[in-house]
């Protein structure tokens, strides 16, 4: 286990904002778990699982909370379906199964799915960050879900690791969660249910939504993806945006995106506090003006989660 004292958040986060936690704890392997245990108990603080930080908005300050960062770099690999945690007959013929640890960046996953002609996962192209983050949050774009694929997970309790099938997890809109669990727990490991196709196609239909993203989103800029989630019914949180003149809106160094009203980029410079005043006037004027409370969709640091 690695440690590093002061962790910078805007260095740690994709819209590099934000200011600094006690300490960030990195876990590269299982091995590390029992050891994050004793010194969580020792520190007595509050834990954040911090990934790739492509979904956080963090305030500045020091705040007095340790970061755990799941770095479990197993390699994408096909597995058994016993290994999958898959009961017999829970899965049509010819699933094929692949895990991969937490830490792997999801583009990787994607690639290996690629050329290992496994499909399922195509509409994920261009999401960034880590495989335990897409769990987590339940990624999803073009009508695809992260949870939606999924066969099992491996999490740490707090005491040990165990094997969750699907049956026993929770996903809803950019939410997942053990069923009956008490808190958020550590995803370490996923395997997700793919089925065999050409990898021609699959990279046609990951390479049309990636240019789809490209077209419509500064993927480029710093960013955190879409900062509100879009209303159960209605339009989506970027028309209202849009609407309520927030389109291109700017306050210091963030702006709401000229090309996506509800991307808040880091144009240089950008500061929390001038994220939280211009979100803050953003979600008073849709309310206003269509009745609508926008919840956020990026999580906001600091905040307890394990
Ligand atoms: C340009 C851009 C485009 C994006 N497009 C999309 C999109 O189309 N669809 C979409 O859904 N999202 C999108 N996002 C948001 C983001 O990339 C996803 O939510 C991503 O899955 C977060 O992964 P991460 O590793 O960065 O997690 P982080 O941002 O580090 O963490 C996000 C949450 O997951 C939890 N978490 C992370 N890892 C673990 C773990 N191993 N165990 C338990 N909890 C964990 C954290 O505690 C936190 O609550 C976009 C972001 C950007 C910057």
């Amino acid at each position: 286990m690695r440690e590093e004292a002061g962790a910078d958040l805007s260095g740690l986060t994709t819209l590099g904002m934000g200011g600094t936690c006690a300490l960030a704890l990195s876990l590269d392997s299982r091995e590390d778990l029992p050891a994050l245990e004793a010194r969580r108990k020792e520190l007595g603080l509050p834990c954040y699982v911090l990934a790739k930080g492509s979904n956080i908005l963090a305030r500045e300050g020091r705040h007095e909370l340790v970061l755990v960062r799941p770095c479990f770099g197993d390699e994408p690999a096909i597995a058994s379906a016993a290994a999958a945690g898959a009961a017999e007959g829970a899965w049509p013929e010819g699933t094929v199964f692949v895990s991969c640890g937490a830490g792997v960046a999801l583009p990787r996953l994607l690639a290996f799915l690629r050329d290992a002609g496994l499909s399922g996962m195509e509409g994920l192209a261009g999401i960034p960050g880590s495989v335990g983050g897409a769990v987590a949050m339940n990624a999803g774009s073009f009508g695809c879900e992260t949870g939606a694929c999924l066969a099992s997970v491996e999490v740490w309790n707090g005491e040990a690791l165990v094997r969750i099938p699907r049956g026993d997890l929770e996903f809803g809109y950019r939410s997942f969660a053990v069923k009956g669990a008490q808190k958020p727990v550590l995803v370490v490991s996923a395997t997700f249910a793919l089925t065999l196709a050409p990898s021609r196609g699959i990279a046609e239909r990951m390479q049309a939504n990636l240019l789809a993203k490209k077209s419509r989103q500064p993927v480029s800029a710093r960013s955190a993806g879409c900062v509100f989630k879009n209303p159960p019914e209605g339009p989506s949180a970027g028309i209202l945006l849009d609407k309520a003149g927030f389109r291109g809106r700017a306050r210091g160094g963030v702006a709401l995106s000229e090309m996506h009203a509800n991307f808040l980029v880091n144009r240089g410079g950008g500061r929390a506090e001038d994220a939280f005043a211009l979100l803050g006037e953003a979600r008073e004027a849709v309310l206003a003006k269509f009745g609508v409370a926008l919840e956020f969709e990026v999580r906001v640091l600091p905040c307890r989660s394990f």
